[in-house]
């Protein structure tokens, strides 16, 4: 095997990209079946010709015809008959998901609302009447001087 330099990243989908000019080079359209051979850490990729039609790639009602698989809708095809191709669908190609996945937000402290602090305070007061401003502030998480800012608006 000779290296073509070509270089192209995974992506996150385990999907690479097949160099255009090698797809053409090698006759790989879209939807062409490829093969995968592996060995000693490599990975090859050929057109499988195998068992499949070689001019649609089909792998149903194969013949064999000069070294290579023809499906019964080409032969129909080359013979001018109307094939049952169109009534099939072909599988679909995976779209490319659309938008990234959203990031995991970070945990945020959970701010309370001007009002549902005054709420806290006015009951916290209530439950503890005798304590300091600084015994509120750290009940709420909050500064003395947000304590008594509050306090004022009970
Ligand atoms: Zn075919």
């Amino acid at each position: 095997m000779k290296n073509t330099g070509m270089v192209r990243p995974l992506d996150r989908l385990g999907r690479i990209v097949i160099p255009k000019e090698l797809r053409k080079t090698l006759g790989i359209e879209v939807g062409s079946p490829l093969e995968f051979y592996s060995d000693d850490g490599k990975i090859a990729i050929q057109r499988y010709v195998g068992v499949s039609c070689n001019f649609c790639g089909s792998v149903n009602n194969l013949s064999y015809y000069k070294n290579s698989f023809i499906c019964i809708d080409c032969i129909d095809e080359m013979q001018g008959r109307p094939s049952s191709r169109d009534s099939r669908s072909s599988p679909p190609i995976p779209e490319e998901p659309k938008s990234e996945p959203k990031p995991i937000p970070k945990e945020k402290k959970v701010r309370l609302t001007q009002n549902e602090m005054i709420e806290k305070l006015r009951s916290l007061i209530q439950e503890y009447p005798n304590q300091s401003q600084k015994h509120y502030a750290q009940e709420l998480n909050i500064s003395q001087g947000r304590v008594s800012q509050l306090k004022k608006m009970l």
